[in-house]
């Protein structure tokens, strides 16, 4: 058996939905000279979506600072095999670990379907609004003068396709499938985001978003191999789960391995 062996991939999808307009900053392009000075991050085809690295990004930092692995305002790099944060989201690329790849793989999410048409239907052709913001004086209570920005955002109620991919490796000199035990972490994530905000001007009520129609499958080695089925977690994805949940979740995780390691030892059961 080599270092680390591949078991499978755990896939958690569903909609991300804005609860307040979203600004994740883009660049602005040399063509669109004229254009908004605070626009939002598009794809080629001019739609707003998240990238996978904003949102993996936000999910890092807030775990890290709930697990209290900030020291100073530097994020985790210690490759250690027990350490969550470096496990699940990585080190630098030049870093050995004693863990193997990177456990957590997050995509860009894009526009629902429903989202998409329902922002045309609006007749926005650029999929957002703009916000003009003033700079307040904190000691007259009134607007700078020249302070007047205006600001592109992602309307509110505007609902976001999202994938994560997960990996589950056995590594050599662990007895427990540790990566399972981490896995709730991204969940804790999630609803600490939930209470955040993802994007710029947070403090400033943009950017609350909410993690819907949640789904989660497993994909063993040999959903890829031999064409087996991935296995649907049946029960909710809860992302506040108590500790007697949280218990019941992983061995509902434990679960989808060993069915697969049934399948593939007909001849063990004594
Ligand atoms: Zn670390």
């Amino acid at each position: 058996m080599s270092e680390y062996a591949f078991i499978g991939n755990l896939i958690l999808t569903g909609e991300i939905r804005c609860k307040t307009a979203l600004h994740i900053g883009g660049s602005k392009d040399a063509y669109e000279i004229g254009g908004m000075d605070n626009p939002v991050i598009k794809t080629m085809k001019g739609m707003p979506y998240i990238p996978g690295s904003s949102l993996k990004g936000k999910l890092r930092s807030l775990l890290e600072w709930s697990l209290g692995k900030v020291t100073g305002s530097e994020t985790c790099k210690c490759g250690e095999l027990g350490c969550e944060i470096c496990r699940i989201f990585g080190t630098s690329a030049d870093k050995k670990t004693k863990f193997g790849p990177t456990r957590l793989v997050v995509r860009d999410a894009f526009l629902t379907k429903d989202s998409r048409e329902e922002l045309e239907a609006l007749g926005s052709t650029t999929f957002t609004e703009v916000k003009t913001e003033t700079a307040i004086d904190r000691l007259t209570g009134k607007a700078k003068d020249g302070s007047l920005r205006p600001i592109e955002r992602v309307p509110e109620g505007t609902e976001f396709n999202f994938s994560m991919v997960y990996s589950v490796y056995k590594i050599k000199d662990e007895t427990e499938l540790r990566d399972l035990e981490f896995f709730p972490h991204i969940l804790d994530a999630m609803a600490l985001l939930e209470d955040s905000y993802l994007g710029g001007m947070g403090s400033r009520g943009s950017g609350q978003v909410e993690f819907e129609k949640l789904r989660l499958v497993f994909r063993g080695k040999d959903y890829y191999l031999k064409g087996e089925e991935e296995k649907q977690h049946t029960d909710q994805v809860n992302l506040r789960m108590n500790s007697g949940e949280r218990e019941k979740f992983i061995k509902a995780l434990h679960s989808f391995l060993n069915e697969g390691a049934k399948d593939e030892n007909p001849g063990s059961q004594a």
